[in-house]
């Protein structure tokens, strides 16, 4: 995979050069380039931003600088349309799913914005060339868009293959089923008084991978229950249902649905 950063802090960008995606880029698994927008402005003080109009406060990113660097790094071609994603807290929210459907591309251009954001134009005529895509990494306000490229482009990139060394290591992880995590433990057994659940010294796999199934369920009910509104109950084993059970959930119409208090009450007496 390719992958062009433009922004007007390059250096913010220094941690892609560590860990797993450093090493990707060094194995070339990922090339991955950043660009200093102003290196693409005309004037002598290499001015990227100007005031808004319609009033109001703060700046706003200036169009031509951005055009020139689009075309320059992403070498628009006839045929082509390269995935540009355009970091704003005004798109689409950044998910697990997006990072897969991202990992599939051969190459990506990240847009970073700065000030109040990028003249809206430069979305409307880089349609003709990229399939552009405003991406939020949630629903709150950061200064740039240089934090949320380096979270984008290490999800993306450990999904590439060869970046995780065991790639079995990605398929049980949150959100890769639509459900967190299980809590995990290591050595050694007996911690502070804290002890590690007994099941995962039994050696029994089968008990071991019910355990875990369940630890899933019980905190994505916790933690995010909202993950569990959209679950697809059609990929429920009966000892899954069991175990929804008995934190409260009912499968109806397909969906998992939470018994109201009194029913579950009802239910358990
Ligand atoms: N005025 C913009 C708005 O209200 O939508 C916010 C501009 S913000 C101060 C400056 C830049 O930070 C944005 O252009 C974007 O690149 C980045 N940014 C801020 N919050 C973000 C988020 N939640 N996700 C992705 N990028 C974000």
């Amino acid at each position: 995979m390719r992958i062009d950063v433009v922004s007007i802090f390059p250096e913010y960008l220094a941690p892609l050069e560590l860990s797993l995606i450093g090493k990707a880029r060094q194995d070339g698994l990922v090339e991955l380039n950043v660009h200093d927008l102003r290196t693409f402005t005309t004037d002598k003080h290499r001015t990227v931003d100007d005031t808004p109009y319609g009033g109001g406060a703060g700046m706003v990113m200036k169009p031509e600088p951005w055009a020139q660097a689009l075309e320059s790094v992403a070498g628009v071609r006839e045929g082509t349309k390269p995935v540009l994603i355009v970091p704003s807290p005004a798109g689409e929210r950044f998910t697990q799913a997006l990072a897969y459907e991202l990992a599939e591309e051969e190459q990506l251009v990240f847009a970073c914005g700065r000030y109040e954001g990028i003249d809206e134009r430069v979305i409307d005529w880089a349609q003709e060339h990229f399939t552009v895509r405003p991406v939020s990494l949630g629903d709150y306000v950061l200064n740039g868009g240089e934090v949320a490229v380096l979270a984008m482009v290490e999800a993306i990139g450990r999904l590439l293959p060869g970046v995780v060394g065991n790639p079995e290591s990605l398929v049980e992880e949150s959100h890769s089923d639509g459900l967190l995590e299980y809590p995990v433990y290591t050595k050694p057994s007996s911690w502070r008084d804290h002890e590690v659940p007994p099941v995962l010294l039994s050696g029994n796999h089968g008990k071991i991978a019910q355990w875990r199934r369940h630890e899933q369920f019980r905190r994505t009910a916790e933690r995010r229950p909202d993950l569990l509104d959209n679950f697809d109950a059609g990929q429920l084993s009966r000892a899954d249902r069991n175990a929804l059970a008995d934190l409260g959930y009912n499968v109806v119409d397909g969906r998992l649905r939470r018994r109201m208090e009194s029913n579950t009450a009802q239910q358990t007496r």
